[in-house]
């Protein structure tokens, strides 16, 4: 579990950013004669574009991307939640190299990837 605090932080702080921002807009928008409905509308988006945002920074951090080095491949893998030991093997199946294919897989990666 020591890795998970720090991306935790930040993502806390960025929904306490988003909180805040959108308190402040609701605060001034409150000083004006703005309406209930428009004040509560203003409230939501800014809260669902912040938290958003937070949420995809979260995923960001915590997403391994692997692609292929092969010329002309696209095979890559996005992984989240991997053990140390499976990103390993993830890489592998991602990175593997045309020189050491077997000619029987019918492609740089092989048959381990579609049994996935
Ligand atoms: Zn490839």
């Amino acid at each position: 579990m020591p890795q998970r605090s720090p991306r935790k932080t930040v993502t806390v702080v960025a929904e306490a950013v988003a909180l805040l921002i959108s308190g402040a807009i609701t605060f001034q928008l409150a000083e004006h004669d703005v309406s209930v409905a428009v004040i509560i509308s203003a409230a939501c988006s800014t809260l669902a574009t912040g938290l958003y945002l937070a949420n995809r920074i979260e995923e960001a951090r915590s997403t391994t991307f692997y692609a292929c080095p092969a010329k002309s491949c696209t095979v890559s893998i996005r992984a989240r939640g991997a053990s140390p030991d499976e990103l390993r093997r993830l890489r592998a199946l991602a990175t593997v190299l045309p020189d050491t294919q077997n000619a029987d897989d019918g492609g740089v990666h092989g048959a381990d990837v579609r049994r996935q």
